[in-house]
């Protein structure tokens, strides 16, 4: 039985968070929360906190942390997540890790461990620039690697493909700015409570997978 669970997966916009929390979570039957899902899924929805968030989200900024901590906070208190779960994209600021922590010290519980996956600016605009995505089922193509993204239909739904708003590459570097300026302390303040483990993410996202199974003794 696996025994580490409650993981965090850090990384720039386009390491391939969303990649990889994907797989574990279906490798390890445990809830992938994504707050930048969660926010898409409202903004599609025009609901109040959709409405709210597409402001930040489409020039590259963060979503308040008074907003995201509460939509988390939520989450995690649902009962799938009582054997675990992966956070991806959130924390994102120091505020939002110290907050966490904070409550899963009130539901009993901390984390196991935190995933940098690890990723060069010029990689990542390259990557996020191309990426299209399908709005219906959240599925991830790549244009230089999918014939599906060429085509533009999603092989899973058949819904029509998308470019993110915010991949957009003047929203991409707000976001890597961001990301530099807001998100990137956390690599520190995880490896100073020995939380940090990290994986590449340059490579090919099946590279990166086998690198976080070694990390957390999965076999495929
Ligand atoms: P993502 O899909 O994780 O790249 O998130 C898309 C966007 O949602 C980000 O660029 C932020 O504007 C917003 N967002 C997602 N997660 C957070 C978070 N933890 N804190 C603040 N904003 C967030």
């Amino acid at each position: 039985m696996q025994s580490i669970m409650r993981l965090v997966i850090l990384g720039a916009p386009g390491a391939g968070k969303g990649t990889q929390a994907v797989i574990l979570s279906k490798k390890l039957q445990i809830p992938h929360i994504s707050t930048g899902d969660i926010f898409r899924s409202n903004i599609k929805n025009e609901t109040p906190l959709g409405k709210l968030a597409k402001q930040y989200i489409d020039s590259g900024a963060l979503v308040p942390d008074e907003v995201t901590v509460g939509i988390v906070k939520d989450r995690l208190a649902e009962p799938d997540c009582i054997n675990g779960f992966i956070l991806d994209g959130f924390p994102r600021t120091i505020r939002q890790a110290e907050t966490l922590d904070r409550m899963l010290e009130e539901l009993g519980t901390k984390l196991d461990m935190v995933i940098d996956i690890e990723a060069g600016d010029d990689i990542i605009i390259k990557r996020l620039t191309g990426r299209r995505v399908c709005p219906e089922c959240t599925a991830i193509y790549h244009l230089r690697t999918s014939e599906t993204a060429r085509r533009g239909i999603c092989e899973k739904c058949g819904a029509k493909l998308i470019q993110r708003e915010d991949d957009s590459e003047e929203t991409v570097k707000n976001r890597l700015k961001t990301y530099h300026d807001q998100t990137e302390p956390l690599i520190s303040y995880y490896e100073g409570k020995g939380l940090l483990v990290r994986v590449g993410g340059e490579g090919s996202a099946a590279d990166t997978t086998a690198e976080i199974y070694q990390v957390l003794g999965l076999t495929e």
